[in-house]
Formats: structure tokens, sequence, C-alpha cells
């Protein structure tokens, strides 16, 4: 079937004020938005750029070779992350997750892990730290990564068949060393382990059972992803998502499961056990059942714009913030300010008003500001 490819409107373009309002707000880790909804989590891309293709994130037809990434100097510094990273903590944050793009091929992370593990949140605890990677790198980076600082991570993969998966990354990796990448994770101790395959209806689904079987009993969380309406560029159609409630039902029926209770809240994982007491798996139903009512997740753009929701059009420009003199306070007070307007709840809405709800259509990338 010929791939609907959309072309790509560049949002990286368009970014909100961060304003410095007069009435200040000092943290004190209790930020909640006007729904009520605590700031918990915190997701940073680090790169916009990826060395595989999947086509539900980073086409082909759309990231060639004429494709323009952002040059180094828009980037935020590690130390300008960090900087971020201390205020956000200070306004409740307790987990941070580096991903991209790729995350692995931004040069020299473990620099950046280093000083992120050197906070502390509002508990004087070090932040839960992880990172989301397809896994390429991982077998050579994974002892440094953990030396670093790093706890955990996540991996995608979205198939063990290796014709299946060469298809899906697109640029034919082959399964072989994504797996290598998992086992020196492991052995680096960088646990626990989730892995993350997000189905597509005609692509993958045969993979679905033969990945349980193989993370089953490994200690490794299997995580299935509905097929999401993020960006612009995919060609998502509905008929391409695999209900969670399908997934479910195809393990089911070769492997009995029982519904177990959620880790935290804000959980954006359903986690169910093997009824054999052979580990678990995660159900993200992004698409078929909306989890906005908790959503404690803010997202930082490689170059330092701060989004509220997978699905918004625009994100706040906190490098200009940064790059502008503003103390620590000020950049302090503008975050929370931020977050006590916001109103986001682009899943909730996708059912009555159509996946154009969010933003006109006007999506930014996973690429852009990671998953
Ligand atoms: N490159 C890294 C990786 O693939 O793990 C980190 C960035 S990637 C954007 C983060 C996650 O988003 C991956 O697990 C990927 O499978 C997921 N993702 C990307 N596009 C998606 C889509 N359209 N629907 C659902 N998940 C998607
Ligand atoms: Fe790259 Fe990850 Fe997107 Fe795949 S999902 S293209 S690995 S950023
Ligand atoms: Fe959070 Fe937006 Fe996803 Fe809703 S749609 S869960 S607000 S990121």
């Amino acid at each position: 079937m010929a791939e609907r490819v959309i072309p790509l409107v560049d949002q990286r373009l368009t970014a909100l004020r961060a304003a410095l309002p007069a009435d200040a707000i000092t943290p004190n880790g209790l930020l909640a938005d006007t729904r009520g909804r605590e700031l918990r989590d915190l997701r940073i891309s680090v790169t916009d750029r990826c060395n595989f293709r999947c086509s539900y994130c980073m086409p082909k037809e759309v990231f060639d070779k004429d494709h323009a990434y952002l040059p180094h100097a828009s980037l935020l510094s590690f130390e300008e992350v960090t900087r971020l990273a201390r205020q956000f903590l200070a306004h409740g944050v307790r987990k941070i997750r580096l991903t991209g793009g790729e995350p692995l091929l931004r040069k020299n992370i473990e620099i950046l892990i280093g000083q992120l593990a050197q906070l502390r949140t509002v508990d004087g605890m070090p932040p839960e730290l992880t990172l989301t990677t397809n896994g390429s790198l991982l077998a050579r980076k994974a002892r440094a990564l953990r030396d670093a600082g790093l706890q955990r991570v996540t991996v995608s993969l979205d198939g063990l068949d290796d014709a299946v998966f060469r298809q899906m990354n697109d640029v034919d990796f082959p399964v072989a060393e994504v797996l290598e990448g998992i086992a020196a994770a492991r052995e680096a101790g960088l646990g626990p382990i989730k892995v993350n395959m997000v189905v597509k209806r005609g692509t993958n689904e045969d993979q679905i059972v033969p990945m349980a079987r193989h993370f089953r009993s490994s200690g490794i969380v299997l995580r299935f992803i509905e097929y999401m309406d993020v960006g612009a560029t995919n060609g998502w159609r509905m008929d391409e998502v695999v209900p969670s409630a399908e997934v479910r039902s195809r393990i089911a029926a070769h492997f009995p499961l029982v519904q177990l209770d959620p880790s935290a809240p804000g959980e954006t994982a359903e986690r169910w056990g093997y009824a054999d007491g052979e580990g678990e798996v995660g159900f993200i139903s992004s698409v078929t059942q909306a989890f906005c009512g908790d959503c404690n997740r803010a997202r930082l753009s490689t170059e330092g714009k701060l989004y509220l929701c997978l699905f918004a059009a625009n994100g706040y420009d906190l490098r200009e913030l940064l790059r502008g003199g503003a103390s620590d306070a000020e950049i302090a007070s503008a975050l929370g300010h931020i977050w006590q307007g916001r109103t986001d709840r682009y899943s909730e809405l996708r059912g009555t008003l159509g996946a154009d709800a969010g933003a006109g259509g006007r999506r930014v990338e996973m690429s852009y500001i990671g998953g």
C-alpha cells in the first residue's frame, strides 16, 4: 500500500512568549494547573535527529537528506537544560526522562546525565532519571550511562521478526543489535527495563504474541502503545490503530492476564499481570482511552520550548528567558504561571471533536519534543 505522507509544517518557528508577570510565583512543590493536575514529570528532548526513520514518527519521505535539523547553537546547552530542570524540580517534578529524536546521538549525553543526577527534588531526593532510546547505540553506551547516574532505560522495539523490524525502522537496522543493547542495559543495571512497542495495523500486529512470549518471564515490562495521531507528517488513520483491548485479548488467548493496580498517579500504562505470575505487560491507550485527567507531564523541546501537551501546536520559549538574562527566580515564576494556566486535554477531546481537536491540525512532531 502506498504511504500517505503529509508535508511538514515547521512549528519550530512559532513560539509563545514566556511572560514574567508582576505577581511572582515562588516554587513550593505544589504547583497545579486549571484542572488541579500537579507537575510531576519532565521529558527533555536532547536532539531532533535520529538514525531510524520509523514511518509513524519520522517518515523517510519528509525527513530526507534535505530536511533542515536544528543548528547546534539553537539547542539548549547542558548547563541550560540543567538550570531549567532545577526550577522544574523546585515546582514538584520527581521524574526526568531524556528523549529525542534519538537521545544517544547527542554528543556527551553522559555529561548531562551527570549534571541532572546531582539535582534534588523538593523532598531532597535525587530525581528519577530515565531515558527512552531506540536501542541502536545502547550496547556501546549502557555502562557509561549507568556510571553517569542514569537509573533506567525504556527501549522502543516494534517486533522480533528481523524483516518486520527492518521495515519499521526503515533504515534496515537489525533486531539483533537492539536485543544486544537491551542485554547490555540489563548487565549495566539500568533496570527495571521497559520495552515499548507501537502497534500499527497491517504492519506489525503479527509481532504482538511473539513479543509477549519473548519478554514474559524476563523481568522486562513490555508495553503496547496505540499508534497516535501525533505530529502532522505520519498520515495517521484511525483504522491503523490497534486498540489496546484487542492487543490484550490476543495475548490473553495464549497467556491469561489479570489486571493490576496502577503503580503511580498519572501512570500512562494500564498494567496487567500474567496469571501464572510470569511478569506483567502494560497498555498505553492514548487513542481509545484518554488519560488527560491526571496528566502531569511537561515537555521541553531540544531548543528550549515548553509544551504542555504532546498534541500542542506551540511551546513557550524558555530559551529566550535563559539567554535574555532572567534570574532563576524569574524563570521559576514564569514556569509557575504557564503551568497554572494549563488547560490541555487533547486525548479527551479527540473523541468528540475529531483528530484536529487540539491545534487545528498544526501539531508539533514527536521527534522534536520526544514521546
Ligand atoms: N528515539 C527514541 C525511541 O524511539 O525510543 C526516543 C524518541 S521516540 C519519539 C519516543 C517514543 O515515541 C518511542 O517509543 C516511539 O515508539 C513513540 N512514538 C513515536 N511516534 C509515535 C506515534 N505516532 N504513535 C505512538 N508512539 C509513537
Ligand atoms: Fe527515531 Fe524514535 Fe522516532 Fe523511531 S520513534 S524515528 S527511533 S525518534
Ligand atoms: Fe497529557 Fe495531552 Fe496526552 Fe492528554 S493528550 S494525556 S493532556 S499529553
